[in-house]
């Protein structure tokens, strides 16, 4: 199975759950496959379809990814083939003449194909294998995206009940799950769920404040890649990308406004890189799988989770590093409500409300975004070992956890707070019970008679906000809850009262200042490799996939271009080790990439290196399920052997970032390890010093921001432990 995977997909290793659905596909039984966007569906079908004695069909919704798809298996040199409504009666019966011939793995067909007793009957004379049916939730009314023609799928278990079949989706909710198996009457079907963690992906929430200049840098940062930006309206999409434009960005927007001829063209121009921004509604992304897409902003924020995870997924589906910001303000908050209530139908009005107080709840949030994003789709997550028994101490990529907040003493007042949610008769909402601590001359206090409490003006040494926060965390470790609705009220839940009980004592995050720019992910977990070596090969991938008609990405995706941009292979043998380099790619486009490679390193006096084995460097920016203790060992005698932190983290699969929390670790154990030679130059080790004396070592945020943003996250923490 991996030597099929090298040979016609390039790549060594699976992805999670990727092997095991393969051998069940082959073993001929039914099941369902549901995994996030990026987390490699389609080779679920595609590498069983080689291995296969006959026809595999898959049926997609969208006509668009279907060209891709076929686009890049023949880029693969696996024969596959369309069949929809874009092409002529000459065309299709040519394709299907193939199939019979068996020249034909792979056909992908629209749903709406069935509806034809002609191709029924065309079909049920070949030798079909395998049915893939993608984007099952298409089927299922309660989903997101109901498509009436996935009705007719039903067929497939009447009049093809010998052949297996494969349902694949990202759509998480349960009750969606069932109806797809219902729906297409599988067989007993296995489910495979992989983890809805998508760790390559940073996931900031930032507050709405000088917003476009916010922009501008973060687009900055993330020159000459893909980057798509989310609004609020379709005027909104506009404006931004005229006043990028006017920045001197390659930006055009898209809308369901705009004209379908423009739409297209515009979408085109993204997938091939002729343009990198695109600005637009939530109309954007459905038909597109453009891997490298580096950068997503919700300039206002979504109207849902669901809504925010699926725009989000839309990045980074290469599994390298990206960034998902999200601007957030109360301002944006109030546009959404006006929207809401001005909905007709009372029940869908309720649903909106409590879908949108849910995603201002994750954006309140004073804990992991990742945890809170899991959790709601029901996934508990825990944060990857260090060591043996020790956590990290946070998911290394949401604004959260890479700035810590200092924690407070809170026993206090949240003792008081809770009684006094008690004593009012949990019937109040946040703002009423802060009124009430502190003691306020208000009307609806008095009528309630609540100006008679003992915990009436309790609270002198917080103020309303402070309050208020201090609830907001209270709620989120779960020692009070709040209803659904409008107007949500608050009350005690039962590790509230035991809480005040027990008397214990608590700790709370202290209150955030502001949330503001916190985009310092961007510079973790990323390779290291020659920028200009990448810029010249990206060149190259523009040229010969014009030559080709397909997407640049098709002929190499920024996985294989950073490797060749870090291991300089100079013949045939080492650039057949780079990721994404199978059979046919090593034939068809090796001859040029190397020519740019001999030549630069040529020019620049370099070496080529050799590529690590595989299952280690290219989990760059995706880390393995679980640290064991060996890997921390494992740094342990690679610092021994005075390997760089990079060579490290390579060798071992891991970011940077994680190498470095070992030697944190190693240090603050006092174990015996020589790290000088790691030590940052003296003097960028005298400016981190400095700005650790100016800002105190509590936070690393504003020592970053100190310094400029010219030292690393990575680099602060390691001058740290020097300057210690
Ligand atoms: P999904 O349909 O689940 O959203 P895709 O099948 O489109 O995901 O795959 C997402 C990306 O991951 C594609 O660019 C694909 O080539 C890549 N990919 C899939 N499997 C692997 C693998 N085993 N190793 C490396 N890349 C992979
Ligand atoms: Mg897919």
């Amino acid at each position: 199975m991996k030597q099929l995977l090298k040979k016609y997909f390039g790549y060594d290793e699976f992805r999670p759950l990727q092997e095991e659905i393969i051998e069940y596909v082959l073993s001929g039984k039914d099941c369902f496959v549901l995994m996030p966007t990026g987390g490699g569906k389609s080779l679920c079908y595609q590498l069983p379809a080689l291995k296969l004695n006959g026809l595999t069909l898959v049926v997609s919704p969208l006509i668009a990814l279907m060209k891709d798809q076929v686009d890049a298996l023949k880029t693969n040199g696996i024969s596959a083939e369309y069949i929809n409504s874009s092409l002529s009666p000459v065309q299709i019966q040519k394709i299907q003449d193939d199939i019979v011939a068996g020249k034909i793995k792979i056909l992908y067909i629209a749903p709406e194909r069935l509806g034809s007793t002609g191709f029924k009957k065309f079909l049920m004379a070949v030798n079909v294998k395998l049915i893939a049916i993608d984007e099952a939730h298409c089927i299922s009314q309660w989903g997101h995206d109901f498509r009436p023609d996935y009705r007719s799928l039903k067929l497939f278990k009447s009049e093809f009940s010998k052949v297996p079949i494969i349902a694949l989706t990202a759509t998480a909710t349960p009750k969606v799950q069932e109806d797809i198996v219902k729906q297409l009457s599988l067989d007993d079907p296995k489910s495979f769920i992989s983890s809805f963690n998508r760790e390559n992906l940073a996931m900031i929430v930032t507050r709405k404040k000088r917003a476009f200049e916010k922009l501008l840098g973060l687009l900055q940062k993330h020159k000459n890649s893909s980057a798509i930006i989310y609004c609020f309206s379709r005027k909104d999409t506009e404006k931004i990308a005229m006043n990028l434009q006017a920045e001197g960005f390659n930006a055009l927007p898209y809308h369901a406004g705009l004209n379908s001829e423009t739409r297209k063209k515009n979408q085109e121009l993204f997938i091939k890189d002729e343009v990198s921004i695109i600005v637009a509604t939530i109309a954007f992304g459905m038909g597109i799988d453009k891997p490298d897409v580096r950068l997503v902003v919700h300039y206002t924020f979504p109207k849902t989770i669901e809504g925010y995870y699926q725009e989000i997924g839309r990045a980074g589906r290469d599994g390298l590093p990206s960034d998902c910001v999200l601007f957030y303000s109360y301002g944006d908050v109030r546009k959404h409500e006006f929207f809401i209530d001005q909905m007709e139908d009372e029940v869908e009005r309720e649903k909106s409300r409590e879908k949108l107080s849910q995603i201002i709840e994750y954006c309140e949030t004073v804990n992991c975004r990742r945890k809170h994003v899991l959790k709601y789709f029901g996934e508990e997550y825990s944060f990857p070992l260090v060591s043996k028994d020790e956590e990290q101490k946070g998911c290394e990529s949401c604004d959260i956890c890479l700035n810590p907040n200092s924690m407070f003493d809170a026993t206090e007042i949240s003792q008081k707070i809770i009684s006094c949610v008690i004593r009012t008769g949990s019937r109040f909402g946040r703002n009423y019970i802060a009124d009430v601590l502190l003691g306020k001359d208000l009307q609806q206090i008095v009528d309630n008679q609540h100006n008679n409490l003992s915990v009436f003006g309790i609270v002198s040494d917080f103020n309303k906000d402070e309050i208020n926060h201090i609830m907001k965390s209270l709620i989120a470790y779960g020692f009070l809850q709040t209803s659904s609705g409008k107007y949500p009220t608050v009350s005690v839940t039962e590790k509230g009262i035991l809480f005040l009980k027990q008397k214990e004592a608590l700790e709370l995050p202290k209150m955030r200042e502001d949330l503001e720019d916190q985009e310092g992910s961007v510079l973790r977990g990323k390779m290291q490799y020659d920028l200009k070596l990448f810029e010249k090969l990206r060149i190259m991938r523009k040229q010969i996939a014009d030559q080709n008609s397909v997407p640049p990405f098709m002929i190499f995706s920024d996985v294989s271009l950073q490797e060749m941009s870090r291991y300089f292979p100079v013949d045939k043998n080492s650039f057949a080790k780079i990721e994404g380099v199978g059979i046919k790619k090593l034939e068809s486009f090796s001859k040029e990439f190397l020519f740019v490679i001999s030549s630069h390193i040529q020019e620049n006096n370099l070496q080529s290196t050799e590529i690590p084995n595989r299952g280690q460097i290219h989990n760059i920016g995706r880390r393995i399920g679980s640290a064991s203790p060996e890997r921390y060992i494992k740094t342990k005698e690679m610092l021994c052997k005075k390997l760089s932190i990079l060579e490290i983290a390579d060798k071992q699969g891991f970011k940077y970032g994680t190498i470095v929390a070992h030697i944190e670790k190693i240090i603050s154990n006092g174990e015996d390890v020589d790290i000088d030679y790691l030590k940052p130059s003296q003097e960028r080790l005298r400016k981190i010093k400095i700005a650790f004396e100016k800002c105190g070592d509590e936070k690393l945020k504003p020592v970053f921001e100190y310094l400029k943003r010219e030292y690393s996250y990575d680099e602060i923490r390691l001058g740290k432990l020097f300057y210690k």
